[in-house]
């Protein structure tokens, strides 16, 4: 048992994770910027305000989960946590630089880690990766669609295709009043079949009882009032336009009445993903949804907004689960040479020699070590190098030998040569360096 661990609910990625993680996140850079999206990034931590005004003082994410910085007198007594999500930072900064001043929406896009003191379980980590998009000053609901659009078109390329959107719309503050209250009044005639969890909510945050993850609840959830049902004319009208549009892009969702989402500060449409097969809250492989009040919370003038998170963790769960990662688990590409020497303690020439070429471009290794010119080889072909180079004493060191480790042959390059043959080998006939010259015999070298 190692002395030092990773904390509870961290994990380090080592390279094929950290990998098939920096490939998702390559992803969705990509599709962002395609979609207009523009790149932002915002500290790691804000003052605990930005979350509690943000996000809600009464919901678990801020309750129970903030990962709080102890202050030190020096700063001013300021409190500060790790952000749990990333919307707030970007609305307060939205706020700070004065935004609503540029051409709107503002679309901006982020993927980063995000904490949040859970209860660790599979799926559920203290530490993960969201891939975020926000469009902030525009009212939808096209955008709304496009949106959940971008998030489906997300996971196909990542290479799920079994996945369901859960849509809802979640009213404003026009409707959703007296329909917490018809709510509540619900709950309240079924008191005593409410687990004390649930009766907590009910005097704080009602709205979080559909939610439930108990199941005594689900029963009783399935009757409760539905919010589309008590949505006023606007809220209404604009849900009709997501879905229309939504219609119109071909997307799948399925409606959800119940679905709420975790977080205060969301208006008319939230939704949320989950792999085929599974609902359980920890499955969720991202969310999102409209935060109409969120800027003016934060001290902007009012101003709409949507966007999403989509969790990088979950989604390379799911696509190993599901069997269909090979794009975003494929091996790193092998270096084009690895650089070998026929005298072990020469390490100088072949470090220089892999140096030219990695300056030229090239993916390169130098046999660094002080092992025969046979070890250095097969460490060369378990590498997967398409090529090794061979430093000798010919001709006072003008050539080198370049053997094609998968052919098995090789010839004399000048080394004045060698990047321009490397390049040329790999980019016309990966596999075919050498035109001349027989094979070798096995064991030679
Ligand atoms: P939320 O804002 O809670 O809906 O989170 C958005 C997405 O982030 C979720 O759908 C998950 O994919 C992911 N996520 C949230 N919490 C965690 C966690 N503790 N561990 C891993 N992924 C998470």
């Amino acid at each position: 048992m190692p002395a030092y661990r990773a904390p509870r609910g961290t994990r380090d990625l080592l390279p094929q994770d950290q990998l098939a993680i920096s490939r998702l996140r390559a992803l969705g850079e990509e599709l962002a910027q395609r979609y207009g999206y523009h790149p932002i990034a915002t500290p790691l931590f804000e003052r605990v305000e930005v979350f509690e005004r943000g996000i809600g003082e009464i919901t678990d994410v801020v309750e129970k989960e903030l990962f709080l910085l102890a202050p030190r007198d020096e700063d001013g007594g300021e409190r500060w946590a790790l952000r749990p999500e990333p919307t707030a930072g970007i609305v307060r900064a939205y706020v700070q630089h004065g935004m609503h001043s540029w051409p709107q929406p503002v679309k901006v896009t982020t993927t980063a880690e995000m904490f949040r003191y859970d209860r660790p379980q599979a799926g559920r980590y203290r530490s993960f990766w969201q891939f975020d998009v926000e469009a902030i000053g525009d009212p939808g609901p096209a955008v709304d669609a496009e949106i959940i659009e971008l998030a489906d078109r997300f996971y196909r390329m990542a290479g799920l295709d079994r996945f369901t959107i859960l849509l809802n719309s979640i009213g404003d503050p026009v409707c959703r009043p007296a329909y917490v209250a018809e709510l509540t009044a619900y709950y309240r005639a079924h008191e005593a079949e409410l687990p004390p969890t649930e009766l907590a909510r009910l005097e704080r945050n009602p709205l979080r009882i559909l939610d439930s993850k108990d199941e005594s609840t689900a029963a009783l959830n399935a009757a409760a009032p539905k919010v589309t049902d008590r949505l006023c004319d606007a809220c209404a009208e604009h849900f009709a336009g997501v879905v229309a549009h939504l219609e119109a892009l071909g997307v799948a969702y399925t409606l959800e009445p119940r679905l709420v989402r975790g977080l205060d500060y969301y208006t008319r449409t939230a939704f949320e993903v989950f792999p085929a097969g599974s609902s359980g809250q920890q499955s969720a492989i991202g969310g999102g949804g409209r935060y109409d009040c969120l800027v003016e919370l934060l001290g902007g003038r009012p101003t709409p907004g949507i966007g999403f998170g989509l969790g990088l963790d979950r989604v390379l769960l799911a696509l190993r689960d599901a069997g269909s990662s090979p794009e975003i688990d494929a091996p790193e590409p092998s270096p084009v040479a690895v650089v070998v020497g026929s005298e072990p303690g020469d390490t100088v020439s072949r470090l220089r020699v892999a140096t030219e070429l990695r300056a030229k471009g090239l993916a390169a290794r130098a046999e660094l070590g002080t092992r025969k010119l046979g070890k250095q080889l097969e460490a060369a072909a378990r590498d997967g190098a398409h090529f090794a180079v061979i430093i000798g004493d010919e001709l006072a060191g003008s050539h080198v030998q370049v053997r094609d480790l998968e052919a098995g042959t090789q010839r004399a390059v000048a080394v004045d040569d060698l990047p321009r043959e490397l390049e040329r080998a790999t980019k016309t006939h990966r596999h075919g360096l050498v035109e001349a010259g027989p094979p070798l015999a096995a064991g030679e070298g």
